[in-house]
């Protein structure tokens, strides 16, 4: 395991944001993440596992220490005719690890094809898209609780999955280690394609032909079109949580915007498009500087030069504002800010 010192992070983080952090180490098997938790000047400094760097905005140089996750492998580690239980190691990119689902004709994560990151973040926020979350297909996690140095297991109950979020972003938030992922494939044939873009994509007949190579590259297809891809334009997606409200506030909103966007997530609970609340207050498409938000999604912000984290956070607070103070509604940053 090499330790350099000031090393920067801008090929290492998809807002493209030039920052260096004083101590980086890249851990490519069990043996240097051994090596890194026993290294005494780690233990006392300030620590940070990185995955892809696809949903974090660095503000300020990193003053301590950022270990790159990079442990490869998947392997099936039970079936039986109906379904495979799959172990993936936390630094598998998460898009090669659904090719290998597709490849094996594993279903369950085809909805989830190209969103970027790795295995191991995906757990921290539930990662979801198309109708499809990772909770769905989850069975357990292995870790290491980074202050104690102690391994830990945990079930789907014990993650406390929620929208975008998970007891890794809550208690254990910087404290814990995920170094395996296990998941709970289907080997027989079964789609969802409940979401609303599938609708415009989808010819009659196609949900029974189509084979889980076509779902996936289809799901690629719509992504490629609506979403910006971050080797063109610095972004982390989304870079705010869709609001969740209650049905009193829906009502107030739907008395001045009719055409509020939302969907019914329990009794008393729905979720706003926070796309749509951004292009009302007409930020869609709008630059300040170097920074913006994608034509296409205004949920997106995007770094069109080399604008710093501090930039990219100030214009995101200018939405947050605008967003209060026309609809009374908060958005809350999606993004890992640090
Ligand atoms: P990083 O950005 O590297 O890290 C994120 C956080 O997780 C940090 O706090 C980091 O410390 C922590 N972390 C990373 N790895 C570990 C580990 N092994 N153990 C403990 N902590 C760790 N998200 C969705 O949910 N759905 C989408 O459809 C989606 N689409 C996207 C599209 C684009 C173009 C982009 C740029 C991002 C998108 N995202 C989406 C967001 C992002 O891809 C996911 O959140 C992804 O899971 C982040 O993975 P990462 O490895 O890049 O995490
Ligand atoms: P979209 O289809 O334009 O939809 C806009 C918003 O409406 C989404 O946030 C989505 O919520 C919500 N929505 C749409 N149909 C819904 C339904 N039937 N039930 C409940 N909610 C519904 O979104 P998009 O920007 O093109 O993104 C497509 C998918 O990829 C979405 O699922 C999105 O979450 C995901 N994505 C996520 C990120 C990220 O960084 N987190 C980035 C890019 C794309 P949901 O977000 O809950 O699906």
């Amino acid at each position: 395991m090499e330790i350099v010192e000031n090393y920067s992070l801008k090929k290492l983080n998809t807002f493209g944001v030039d920052v260096s952090v004083r101590f980086y180490v890249e851990l490519k098997n069990e043996n240097d993440i051994n090596e890194l938790l026993e290294n005494q000047e780690f233990k006392k400094e300030k620590k940070l596992f990185l995955g892809g760097g696809s949903n974090i905005l660095f503000t300020k140089e990193f003053d301590g220490w950022i270990a790159k996750i990079s442990t490869k492998g998947n392997r099936v580690i039970e079936e039986n005719e109906k379904e495979v239980l799959v172990e993936s190691s936390a630094g598998e990119k998460w898009n090669d690890f659904v090719t290998y689902c597709v490849e094996k004709g594993f279903y369950g994560v085809e909805n989830l094809s190209l969103i970027p990151g790795t295995v191991g973040a995906a757990p921290i926020q539930n990662i979801g898209a198309y109708g499809a979350e990772l909770k769905d297909v989850f069975e357990s996690l292995e870790g290491i609780i980074i202050q104690t140095g102690e391994k830990k297991s945990f079930n789907k109950k014990e993650c406390q999955f929620d929208y975008r979020n998970s007891i890794f972003k809550k208690k254990y938030k910087d404290d814990f280690l995920i170094t395996k992922v296990t998941f709970r494939l289907n080997k027989e044939k079964k789609f969802n394609f409940n979401y609303r873009a599938f609708q415009s994509y989808l010819k009659p007949g196609d949900q029974n032909k189509l084979t889980l190579r076509e779902v996936s590259e289809l799901v690629k297809k719509i992504r490629r079109d609506k979403l910006p891809n971050p080797q063109k334009y610095g972004n982390a997606g989304s870079f705010f949580k869709n609001p969740e409200v209650d049905a009193d506030k829906i009502h107030e909103l739907q008395e001045s915007f009719a055409d509020l966007v939302h969907f019914k997530v329990e009794n008393d609970k729905y979720k706003i498009s926070a796309g749509w609340l951004i292009e009302k207050c007409g930020f869609r498409g709008k630059n300040i500087g170097k920074v913006g938000t994608y034509k296409k999604q205004a949920l997106v912000i995007i770094n069109f030069g080399d604008a710093t984290g501090d930039e990219i956070k100030k214009f995101s607070e200018s939405i947050q504002k605008a967003v209060l103070n026309k609809f009374g509604v908060n958005l809350t940053p999606e993004v890992n800010i640090y």
